[in-house]
């Protein structure tokens, strides 16, 4: 009952995460992560509702609101100039199945009129992997279009190498798991896959992110490795937009 009206009365933000490029220290762009301003609970995060979303069906609808205040923010910055710095959405598995993404997401950019490759997507390899509405086509088209495609969570599911097989997506961005680990021997198997999977990236002439850098040392460790752009609270936990805007740019 609070869904629609929180996207009537802007309860629905869209907060930023910086992307950051460590060859030059710059921020390239960044992650539009939703947050829920509730008037009576207080700032809801993703965790605590995407799943109710998704599984009443409702999540299209936030998902085109957080889109669409991602499209405006782009063509702002592109009216000042800032031809460059690009907004990464999240497209739910479900988005497939309730709307056309395709035909969404074009449309948004022809009534802002941003340039297409400033939208990134972000799909997990889950979605990807199921395919059942059509997604893999989908995926093609919107690239056609020139947009650029990210795998979300990248190693986290089950079919990560099938889904490098079976697609072209422009980035990979790996799952924060591989950080999370504390006990040493693990952590070392987890720096040796990530090496792995760092260098096939390069292989295949991928980009690669890695996602929930908290450390200096994991920087330093994965930078070595040969990754260049980071996403992470060593460097910024989301923000709300205007304070990404009042820091960064
Ligand atoms: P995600 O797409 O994998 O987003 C990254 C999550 O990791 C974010 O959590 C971010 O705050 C958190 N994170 C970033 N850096 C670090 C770090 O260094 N350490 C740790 N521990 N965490 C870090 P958040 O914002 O709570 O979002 C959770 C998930 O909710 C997202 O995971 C995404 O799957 C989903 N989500 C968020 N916004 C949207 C949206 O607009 N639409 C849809 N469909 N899903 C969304
Ligand atoms: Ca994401
Ligand atoms: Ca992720």
């Amino acid at each position: 009952n609070d869904v629609l009206p929180a996207l009537k009365n802007d309860y629905i933000k869209a907060y930023v995460q910086p992307k950051v490029d460590m060859h030059n220290g710059h921020i390239i762009g960044g992650e539009a992560l939703v947050r829920w301003q509730h008037p009576k609970r207080g700032l809801i995060f993703p965790g605590d509702f995407i799943e109710v979303f998704e599984r009443t069906g409702l999540i299209y609808r936030l998902d085109k609101f957080v889109w669409e205040l991602a499209v405006k923010k782009l063509a702002q910055w592109q009216k000042d100039g800032l031809n460059s710095l690009y907004i990464s959405i999240n497209i739910s598995t479900k988005d497939f199945y309730y709307m056309d993404v395709y035909e969404t997401i074009t449309s948004l950019v022809e009534k802002y009129h941003i340039i297409p490759s400033t939208l990134k997507l972000e799909i997990t390899e889950t979605a990807l992997m199921t395919g059942a509405s059509g997604e893999l086509d989908i995926i093609q088209q919107v690239r056609q279009y020139g947009f650029q495609v990210e795998i979300d969570d990248f190693g986290s599911g089950y079919s990560s190498l099938n889904t490098l097989k079976d697609m072209d997506v422009d980035v990979i961005k790996i799952d924060m798991g591989f950080l999370r680990t504390t006990k040493p021997d693990r952590l070392k198997k987890s720096m040796s896959i990530l090496n792995t999977i760092i260098a096939l990236t390069k292989t295949l002439g991928l980009a690669v992110i890695t996602e929930g850098v908290e450390t200096k040392e994991q920087v330093a460790e994965l930078t070595h490795m040969g990754c260049k752009v980071y996403q992470g609270y060593y460097f910024s936990k989301p923000i709300p937009i205007k304070q990404f805007e009042e820091t960064y740019l």
